[in-house]
């Protein structure tokens, strides 16, 4: 099975890293994290940045010390929201071919470098750094496909400069990750990975969005990018996803994965369940996945937990019921034990997909 080494202990993969978009996952603390089997985390550094958080971060002596979390922890470039916003709407700023400049909403300028980018990940004493790439939509145009794998190509070579100067003689260094861009287009993706592969990097991440606008997963390009990915690095489905498209990019080779699914469903009462029998169905063949939505009357006086095969610190103490009456009178509770149950279930999913690994699936 494959390992990431850290400064901050081993990350076994296939992992699922939950979002601390804003050095939090909604609703819980480090501790709640510990108990549901959170083994590394995801954090943003545009958000970060936009919210002058990551400069205090630093000074505080970095995000493990800030939020009591000591396992490993990515640090996303921030590339993602920044092309995204600013391809959505141009008044966000523009993306040049040395720099992205971006205004925020308070009309505050921010100017984001592949070098910045790399200090501002080291300085938060991230575990796993991402380069800065410049990130397309699937169905945008041919020519801007070809600009975002050139931005992409040049900005990744500029951050393993960076990253080396900075982390010269240091005895343990951080991995640095590239992310692989070139929409649909197999051609772009096939040079982009070829280019970031000279240049050598330690993991590699799928780039760009993996679903389309109606939320179908891309799989045709996926499982081709992830065939272009060396076989010794960590393979990257960067926000992916849902219990079912964890799967699929799992067969395809992804081993990393990260998303703000599960929490934020559980925030709208959506809650994930095996179906019967399906968490002893080993490498998930057919449907395994089922949902219970906890504003339907009829659990009102469900005196069974959420789920009976589940471990979590809901549904080995309360019944389906506390948690509708929870929602039912929006306490502050039901967002932070249906997050709970939500993130223990993606580690029983993950622990599923290491047995597959082990028995060669
Ligand atoms: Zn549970």
């Amino acid at each position: 099975m494959q390992e990431i080494h850290t400064a901050h202990g081993a990350l076994k993969l296939p992992a699922f890293l939950p979002d601390a978009t804003r050095a939090v996952v909604k609703g819980l603390d480090s501790e709640d994290l510990r108990r549901c089997r959170v083994e590394g985390l995801v954090v943003n550094t545009f958000h970060l940045l936009n919210s002058y958080l990551a400069n205090f971060i630093a000074d505080a002596g970095g995000i493990h010390r800030f939020m009591d979390w000591q396992a490993p922890v990515l640090s996303d470039s921030g590339g993602f929201q920044v092309m995204s916003l600013i391809r959505e709407n141009p008044r966000y700023g523009r993306i040049l071919r040395d720099k992205v400049i971006f205004r925020n909403e308070q009309e505050r300028k921010i100017v984001l470098t592949p070098e910045k980018c790399i200090q501002l990940q080291l300085k938060l004493g991230s575990d796993i750094v991402m380069c800065l790439d410049d990130c397309t939509r699937p169905e945008d145009a041919l020519d801007q496909q070809e600009q975002s794998v050139s931005h992409t190509v040049a900005w990744a070579g500029r951050c393993k400069q960076e990253f080396e100067r900075l982390t010269q003689g240091r005895a343990s260094k951080p991995l640095i990750f590239a992310i692989i861009q070139g929409g649909s287009e197999k051609g772009l993706r096939e040079l982009c990975a070829s280019e970031l592969i000279k240049i050598g990097f330690d993991g590699y991440g799928f780039g760009g969005f993996p679903v389309d606008r109606e939320g179908a997963l891309l799989s045709e390009i996926l499982e081709f990018t992830a065939g272009l990915m060396p076989c010794a690095s960590p393979k990257y489905a960067m926000g992916v996803g849902s219990p079912r498209y964890l799967v699929e990019c799992f067969r395809m080779g992804y081993r990393l994965f990260d998303c703000v699914i599960p929490t934020r469903d559980a925030r709208h009462k959506k809650l994930y369940l095996f179906k019967e029998g399906g968490s002893e169905i080993a490498g998930l063949q057919g449907d395994f996945l089922d949902q219970l939505y906890m504003d339907n009357p009829r659990l009102m006086k469900d005196e069974a937990p959420v789920s009976s095969v589940c471990g979590c610190g809901l549904c080995s103490r309360y019944s389906r019921a506390y948690l509708y009456n929870l929602f039912k009178h929006d306490e502050g509770l039901a967002v932070r034990l249906a997050s709970t149950h939500n993130l223990y279930f993606y580690n029983q999913l993950i622990d599923i997909l290491r047995g597959a690994e082990r028995e060669g699936a």
